[in-house]
């Protein structure tokens, strides 16, 4: 760039002339600055402006259809031409790309591939040499950035969670069949060794264990029977579907006593069919009630009309 150091420069290379340096700190000094590279340096003319430069790439651009491979002109006078013709610049240039666009996409994507390579290469030795730095770099950014980086990160994991929970859902819409049938292969595949696993494990774990189901099926009864419950309405293809929700209520409507004998069951309950499921009744809500385990018995899997209640004959 032709700049005041520039200028000086020249100044100070036709005052030293072609004489033997008398000040070499100060030559030195201004070589580290980068202001004189070399005594050697030939002179040039610009054929536009007629000022002289040092014959090098800072003043001169790269010609290598020139004799000497640089420009005639310096670059502040190419730049002043450039910028007057921008226009024609651009169009030229536009034209040139319409005209040889698929071989000029092709030179990129090859100059893309082969400098891909580099890179990669040249990545990895970087990081190789420097990764303790980016270590410390990363791990002090985390530190001095923590509050806003939660934030961040609950912000977009609040986000993702309901995208993918929609892609999710839209998927398995797509691919029910296919999903079933996979879950179907990989239980049976699996079966023989998760089961033989559980065994192990439970043997081993045998009081741990037992504590735990116990406590888990305290906590879960009525859910494990209506789950049961549920199961079975399935398989007699029984209408109708209820919770362990409903039951509570029902308990709750009948305070806790037996639909048909009155008396107080308690925990020892039974959720009964009024119209029996195998006698084509419903699992709904509307069909259950809570009977004390002898009178559900007793029942069985009569009608309310055909039984004729358990000791105190309650009916419907
Ligand atoms: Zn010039
Ligand atoms: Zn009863």
């Amino acid at each position: 760039m032709y700049n005041g150091a520039t200028s000086n420069q020249i100044v100070d290379r036709s005052a030293a002339g072609n004489g033997p340096r008398s000040d070499t700190k100060k030559a030195s000094f201004l070589m580290q600055l980068n202001l004189i590279t070399s005594n050697d340096i030939p002179l040039k003319t610009c054929t536009k402006c007629g000022r002289e430069f040092p014959a090098t790439t800072d003043y001169f651009s790269v010609d290598r259809h020139n004799a000497n491979g640089i420009r005639s002109c310096c670059k502040t006078c190419q730049r002043a031409y450039t910028a007057a013709n921008k226009e024609r610049y651009r169009e030229n240039s536009r034209a040139h790309y319409l005209r040889n666009r698929e071989a000029i996409l092709e030179r990129q994507h090859i100059q893309y591939i082969q400098d891909r390579e580099r890179k990669l290469e040249r990545g990895r030795i970087w990081y190789a040499k420097n990764r303790e730095r980016v270590i410390a770099r990363t791990k002090a950014y985390h530190a001095a950035h923590k509050e806003r980086r939660q934030e961040y990160y609950r912000e977009w994991s609040a986000a993702y969670r309901e995208r993918k929970s929609e892609l999710m859902r839209k998927r398995y819409i797509a691919n029910r069949e296919a999903i079933l049938e996979r879950g179907r292969a990989r239980y049976a595949e699996t079966r023989e060794h998760e089961a033989e696993r559980k065994r192990v494990y439970y043997a081993a774990n045998k009081e741990k264990s037992a504590a735990y189901s116990r406590a888990y099926n305290k906590a879960n009864l009525e859910k494990r029977r209506a789950a049961r419950r549920r199961r079975r309405a399935r398989e007699l293809a029984a209408p109708g579907t209820h919770t362990a929700k409903d039951v509570q209520r029902q308990y709750e409507l009948q305070r806790g006593r037996c639909h048909w004998c009155d008396v107080s069951v308690g925990d020892d309950y039974h959720v009964d069919h009024i119209i029996a499921l195998t006698l084509g009744g419903s699992d709904g809500p509307e069909n259950i009630v809570i009977a004390c385990p002898s009178c559900n018995m007793s029942k069985h899997n009569r009608l309310p009309t055909e039984w004729d209640g358990n000791k105190t004959g309650r009916l419907l």
